[in-house]
C-alpha cells in the first residue's frame, strides 16, 4: 500500500509525526518513505509493505499527514502504474524533461576513442540542434583481450568538449560503482560543463549491488538496458532495484534480445514492447536501434535496417532513441560496422521527426474516435 503525503509536508510537523506514530503501530507492517523531488514541490511517499490486505484504507486516509492512499501491487512498487495511481511520470534533469510522452534523440560515439572524432561527432551534434549524445567511456567487451574503453582518464576532455558544444546530457555506461566517483571528480573539475545520464548494459541488468549503488545516488538518473537473455518482467524488476534505493529517476532502454530468430541481426527487434513497459510502470521507454540490428544493411527501398527500426519504435511512442553514430568508422575502437555516419545525421533527425508525427497523429486519431 502507498500513502501519497501532501505536498511539501515537513517532517518536524505534529501531521507528519502523529501519521508515523500510528502507522508504527500497525502490526506485521513495515514502512518504507520515498522521497520525490519535484519541479516546484516535495513529495513524500510511504510505502507499507507486509500484508496490508486487513488495512482499513479510510482510516488511513484520515491520518492527518495523508493525502491519497493507493493499493498497490507488489511488482514495481516505486516505478508501476496501480490502479488509482495518478502519480506523474517522469523527471526533470539538466532543463530537459523526461517523460512517457515527450521525445530525446542521444546520438554519440558507442565507445569513445579520440577528442577529435569526439569533437566532430559534438560539433555536429550541435549544429543539428541537439544538447544529448553518448560516449562510452566504460565498455563492457566479451573478449577480456579487446579494448576496454578509455575510462577515467578521458572524462575530462569528454565533459570539457561536451560543455563546449552545449550538450546538456550525456549517456555514458558504468560497470563499476567506483565510476560514479570518476564522473563527480571529472565533472567536479569541469565546472559541472554537462550532465550524465548512468547508462547499466545489458549485461549488467542484473548486477543487484551495481544497481543498488546507482539507486542509492541522485546526482544522476539511471538509463537501464533490457536483459537480452532474461524476461522482460525480470529486467523491470531490475529497473525496480534502482527505485527501490531512493533513485526513481530511471529510463528503461530495449536494446533487442539474443535470439537466432533475429539473424542476419545482431538481435531480435524488440521495439513492439515499447507499449507495454508504458502501461505496467511509469518509466520513459528508450530504444537502441544500433546495438538491436547492429547492421549497416540496406533495404531495397534504400534505407538502413537501422532506420526501419528507429522508425519502427519511435511510431510505436519510444520516448529516447539511443543511436552509435562516428565521424569515421574505421577509426572506431567498437562496433564502428553499425554506426551511423555524421552526414547521415541531419536525415536521421527529420526521419525521427516523421516518425515522431506520425505517432502524435495516430494518438490523435484513436482519441478522437472513442
Ligand atoms: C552500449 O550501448 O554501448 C552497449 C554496450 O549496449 P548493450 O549493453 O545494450 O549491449
Ligand atoms: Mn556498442
Amino acid at each position: 500500500m502507498l500513502l501519497i503525503l501532501h505536498p511539501d509536508t515537513d517532517e518536524r510537523s505534529a501531521a507528519y509525526q502523529s501519521t508515523l506514530k500510528h502507522l508504527r503501530h500497525l502490526p506485521g507492517i513495515a514502512i518504507k518513505r520515498h522521497l520525490v523531488q519535484g519541479q516546484r514541490q516535495v513529495l513524500t511517499e510511504i510505502y507499507l509493505i507486509g500484508d496490508t490486505h486487513t488495512l482499513d484504507r479510510a482510516e488511513l486516509e484520515a491520518l492527518p499527514a495523508v493525502e491519497r492512499v493507493i493499493r498497490i501491487s507488489e511488482e514495481y512498487r516505486v516505478l508501476g502504474r496501480h490502479r488509482d495511481d495518478r502519480r506523474i511520470n517522469g523527471f526533470d534533469y539538466q532543463g530537459l524533461r523526461f517523460d512517457q510522452d515527450n521525445l530525446h534523440v542521444f546520438a554519440g560515439l558507442c565507445a569513445v576513442d579520440t577528442p577529435r572524432n569526439v569533437e566532430n561527432m559534438l560539433r555536429a551534434l550541435r549544429d543539428n540542434g541537439q544538447v544529448c549524445t553518448r560516449m562510452g567511456a566504460y565498455k563492457p567487451r566479451t573478449n577480456p583481450y579487446s579494448f576496454q574503453g578509455h575510462g577515467r582518464s578521458c572524462l575530462p576532455w569528454v565533459f570539457e568538449l561536451a560543455g563546449k558544444y552545449g550538450i546538456k546530457v550525456v549517456a555514458m555506461e558504468i560497470t563499476h560503482e567506483s565510476h560514479i566517483d570518476d564522473i563527480d571528480a571529472a565533472l567536479a573539475a569541469s565546472g559541472q560543463a554537462t550532465g550524465v545520464l548512468l547508462q547499466i548494459g545489458t549485461r549488467n541488468t542484473q548486477n543487484f549491488e551495481l544497481l543498488k549503488a546507482i539507486g542509492r545516488q541522485n546526482r544522476y538518473p539511471a538509463l537501464l538496458k533490457r536483459g537480452f537473455g532474461i524476461t522482460l518482467a525480470e529486467s523491470l524488476n531490475a529497473a525496480e532495484y534502482l527505485a527501490s534505493e531512493g533513485n526513481d529517476r530511471v529510463i528503461f532502454c530495449l536494446r533487442g534480445m539474443k535470439s537466432e530468430f533475429g539473424a542476419p541481426h545482431r538481435n531480435l527487434v524488440d521495439f513492439a514492447q515499447i507499449p507495454i513497459i508504458k502501461r505496467l510502470t511509469r518509466m520513459p521507454v528508450c530504444i537502441d536501434p544500433s546495438h538491436s540490428v547492429g547492421t549497416r544493411d540496406t533495404a531495397p527501398d534504400g534505407m538502413l535496417d537501422i532506420l526501419h527500426a528507429t522508425a519502427q519504435g519511435v511510431v510505436a511512442g519510444a520516448n529516447l532513441v539511443l543511436v552509435d553514430f562516428h565521424p569515421d568508422p574505421r577509426e572506431a575502437l567498437v562496433d564502428g560496422p553499425q554506426a551511423l555516419l555524421l552526414g547521415e545525421l541531419e536525415h536521421f533527425l527529420a526521419d525521427v521527426a516523421i516518425a515522431r508525427e506520425a505517432y502524435l497523429a495516430r494518438r490523435q486519431l484513436w482519441s478522437d474516435a472513442f
